[in-house]
């Protein structure tokens, strides 16, 4: 078992060679099972079906969560008075953006009056209102808003995904769904080889190191601290993981999170990748 570590503002290389999985595939060991699904569809004559387009159908059908499905087809149901001549999506949200992204950000779920009812990430609601203006303000977008699925929103070398594909009750997921869900990204991640991972929140972050962890590329949690603008570095070819503070109401209501501090996190990334 080979396992690493390198962190910002050190001069340390890993601590022992990479590992022969992570030189030859876009991940390496890290998800493997679902690289090993990928590799199939690539191998698939089918392949003129995108691969993007089927994993996303297969989150849009996933059931996996009992308490989640209820929930978010109970929000469906109900609706919001604010939009209730709206059809709620009502599903599991699949991922959106550039095929060719090298810069992959992964927030925490669809809200409940969000996503899960205009059936994209980050699309009807504050968050996304901040995250999208900032978005584009970096180049990463091609408009400033997003407000539903075909509104011209076209996202430019930058993906969305999310560590829950279904709208959590009072925004707290459990580990088993997470756990449930992780796949998710971790094929997203193998499908698009990104340059870099930008965290939105402490539960992305930790979902993605999990997924170091279990792929044993990294010991456990202890040595990588959630601060925003902060980055962490791992051998190629992983992305670099970029952190920023979640733009949920709760944070950009009290500025704990403002424009000028989002933009300093994707000026960055946009330096790194373009140096990269
Ligand atoms: S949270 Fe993820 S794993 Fe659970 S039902 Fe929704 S899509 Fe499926």
């Amino acid at each position: 078992m080979q396992k690493f570590r390198m962190r910002r503002g050190t001069n340390a290389r890993p601590m022992k060679p990479v590992p022969e999985a992570a030189r030859g595939g876009a991940l390496g060991r890290i998800g493997e099972r679902h690289a090993q699904q990928a590799v199939e569809q690539v191998l698939d004559p089918r392949l003129a079906i995108p691969t993007l387009e089927i994993l996303n159908q297969e989150i849009i059908e996933c059931r996996r969560c009992p308490r989640l499905v209820a929930y978010r087809e109970q929000v469906a149901l109900m609706r919001k008075r604010a939009f209730r001549d709206w059809e709620y999506w009502g599903r599991p949200v699949p991922g959106f953006g550039d095929p060719k992204a090298r810069l992959y950000i992964i927030g925490l779920a669809p809200a409940a009056h969000g996503g899960n009812r205009t059936g994209r990430l980050f699309t009807g609601d504050k968050s996304g209102d901040f995250l999208f203006r900032a978005l584009y303000r970096a180049g990463f977008a091609n408009q400033a808003t997003s407000v539903r699925r075909g509104d011209g929103l076209k996202l430019c070398d930058a993906y969305i995904g999310a560590s829950l594909r279904c709208a959590p009750p009072a925004n707290k997921p459990l580990p088993s769904e997470l756990a449930n869900c992780r796949p998710f990204f971790e094929r997203e991640l193998t499908l698009l080889r990104p340059k870099v991972v930008l965290a939105l929140g402490g539960i992305a972050m930790r979902a993605y190191l999990g997924m170091l962890r279990d792929g044993e590329f990294i010991k456990g949690f202890a040595a990588y601290k959630f601060a925003h603008n902060e980055w962490y570095e791992f051998p190629a070819p992983l992305p670099r993981l970029f952190l920023s503070y979640h733009p949920s109401q709760q944070n950009t209501f009290t500025r704990k999170l403002t424009p000028a501090m989002l933009n300093q996190v994707l000026r960055g990334i946009k330096k790194y990748i373009a140096a990269a």
